[in-house]
């Protein structure tokens, strides 16, 4: 299986693909996780992502773009994959099916959470009390769902087109959510 979970910031994305990906035995790769081990290890890639970060705003498709390439090269990601948080542009959407294309691979499925944006802003400030996210304060909360709306949000149009899309309700109870996914894939 491979997959994609999108979502506006806050839908509840990285908790339903840890779920999800623990549930289908394939990895979950978060780029948001991955940008975050880096800042926290202090690597070249953590500096330069830590400013978008911290902004809300996007780190430049070059550097996303060649840090995915290299995680769905490890040998755990050749069998499937549930991709978080990637891709987010146009840009990284060709980017993705050029990767897969080259093996011979391509989507199954992506997986759009929808929520209520009051709702998300909530939550997300919750996080942030709870789990000091330094892009968790309702400045930048407020740019990251404005970001998602025009770089992201278009690119449900683009996989609906292609028949891959499925449209979910992230809203209610984690373990309610996590139902309504799985039975969706069984489809
Ligand atoms: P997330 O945990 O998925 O909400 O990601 C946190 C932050 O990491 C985002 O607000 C972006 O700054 C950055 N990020 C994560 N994934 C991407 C991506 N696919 N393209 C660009 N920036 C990303």
């Amino acid at each position: 299986m491979r997959l994609l979970l999108m979502g506006p910031p806050g839908a509840g994305k990285g908790t339903q693909a840890a779920l999800l990906a623990g549930h289908l035995g394939v990895p979950h790769i978060s780029t948001g996780d991955i940008f975050r081990a880096n800042v926290a290890g202090g690597s070249p890639l953590g500096l330069e992502a830590k400013r978008y970060m911290d902004a809300g705003d996007y780190v430049p498709d070059s550097v996303t773009n060649d840090m995915v390439r290299d995680r769905l090269t490890q040998t755990d990601a050749q069998a499937g994959f549930l991709l978080d948080g990637y891709p987010r542009t146009l840009a990284q959407v060709d980017e993705l099916d050029s990767m897969l294309g080259r093996n011979g691979q391509a989507l199954d499925r992506v997986i759009e959470l929808t929520v209520d944006v009051d709702e998300v802003v909530g939550r997300l400030l919750k996080r942030s009390a709870e789990q000091g996210r330094s892009d968790d304060t309702e400045d930048v909360v407020r740019r990251r769902l404005e970001v998602y709306g025009e770089q992201t949000a278009p690119l449900t149009a683009v996989y609906d087109a292609k028949g891959l899309l499925v449209r979910i309700d992230g809203m209610g109870e984690v373990a309610d959510v996590t139902a309504r996914l799985l039975a969706a894939l069984d489809d």
